[in-house]
């Protein structure tokens, strides 16, 4: 194990790899796990920021399978990395093609990570950049502590002693050099991880220890845990702000409406100046409410023709990256429309389904409600349509 090294270990430039590019079968979602939403972002989001924001990291190349891009972009949007690579057939594949991707950059350092870590913390990547001062290779690890055994067909036929035995993480740390020959020479031995293949050319990795909280993203009991243990650390440094929108179109001429997004028959349209969809701007109003930053009107002027017509979606997006951009999560939006008709129950799972896909959130993170007003006042007079919405942000300090 590796004990108290110096702060000041003499390392060059440092490379962050963070591997993404597998399929996640395991996880039985539509979308691999690295891109499943964890507390308001792409969980391949926050692994990405742990490297980018680390002072101790130059680079970050994300390796990502080719049918992601579009995610990965999502994913990665508004964090300063290398452009992505495309992985291979396995994981050590993917590794090697990451590797050979950083040549033309040169770093004498390498840290290659899981990208279904997002939990990594700031002093366990500084850990293993430490032990390379001393180390060709650096593994964060945890001892085994529950007892081992071997069984055959359910049956336990020995007890296995856990000395000496542990359990492996990733950042795993390199020289660069000597990581790219061993990829090189054993190509296609589908080794599990770097360290199986530096020992493989004999290369000396070093243990330092790891995290329990650096959990790899396996299941969606996984994802739940990493999310609760998200909230608590959240719990520290971001405060709740909670902001609220309202907003109201009369019905003009026409033979539809947009309500979140989706389109719906009717015999008479919204007026407004953009798609006049009540209900993302009441949304967007609430969320830039709990910023304290204004409204829709301060950021895209009625008065302004290149709004005409617009897609609302586009305001709801603004707002939404106004929140990452103060580096906070948003948490939660609601939204209660009313109006007596169009009848909006037919249509509210597919308005959840766009205003999460717009705001980056979890479905079951998106409230959408509808009334009527009993056909009293303008709404139940049928002249237009209200609609309030709720915005829950965890802003820092
Ligand atoms: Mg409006």
């Amino acid at each position: 194990m590796h004990s108290s090294p110096s702060p000041s270990a003499p390392v060059g430039p440092c490379v962050a790899l963070v591997v993404a590019a597998g399929r996640g079968r395991r996880f039985g979602a539509e979308r691999p796990k690295q891109y499943a939403p964890l507390a308001g972002r792409p969980l391949l989001h926050h692994t990405l920021a742990a490297f980018v924001r680390h002072p101790r990291i130059d680079a970050v190349r994300p390796v990502i399978h080719p049918d992601d891009l579009a995610e990965f972009e999502h994913a990665a949007a508004g964090l300063s990395v290398l452009a992505p690579v495309f992985g291979g057939d396995d994981r050590q594949e993917s590794v090697r093609l990451g590797l050979e991707s950083l040549v033309e950059l040169a770093p004498t350092h390498v840290l290659v990570h899981d990208g279904a870590r997002p939990l990594v913390s700031a002093e366990l990547i500084g850990r293993v950049v430490d032990a390379l001062a001393t180390s060709g290779g650096a593994l964060p690890a945890l001892p085994v502590t529950d007892s081992l055994k071997r069984a055959v067909d359910g049956e336990v036929v020995v007890g296995l002693p856990r000395e000496g035995l542990w359990r492996a993480q990733t950042p795993q740390a390199f020289h660069f050099g000597p990581l790219l020959a061993a990829h090189r020479a054993l190509a296609g031995s589908a080794l599990t991880d770097d360290s199986a293949l530096a020992e493989g050319v004999g290369l000396r990795v070093m243990l330092v220890e790891g995290e329990e909280g650096n959990l790899k993203v396996t299941t969606p009991e996984d994802l739940a845990r990493a999310e609760r243990m998200l909230a608590r650390a959240g719990g520290a440094g971001l405060a709740p702000r909670t902001g609220q929108g309202f907003d109201v179109h009369r019905f003009g001429p026409g033979d539809g409406v947009i309500l979140c997004g989706v389109r719906i028959a009717h015999d008479r349209a919204l007026v407004g100046h953009s798609d006049a969809d009540v209900a993302l701007h009441a949304l967007t109003d609430a969320i830039l409410g709990a910023l304290a930053e204004g409204d829709i009107g301060t950021h895209f002027p009625p008065s302004d023709p290149r709004w005409r017509g617009a897609d609302s979606a586009l305001f709801l997006a603004d707002a939404a990256a106004r929140v990452r951009a103060r580096g906070g999560i948003l948490a939660h939006v609601d939204l209660t429309l009313i109006c007596e008709h169009p009848r909006i129950g037919p249509h509210r799972a597919a308005m959840t389904v766009r205003v999460a896909e717009i705001l980056g959130l979890a479905q079951d993170r998106v409230g959408i409600k509808a009334t009527t007003s009993e056909g009293l006042g303008f709404t139940g007079r049928g002249e237009g349509i209200a609609a309030l919405a709720v915005a829950t942000v965890l802003l820092p300090g």
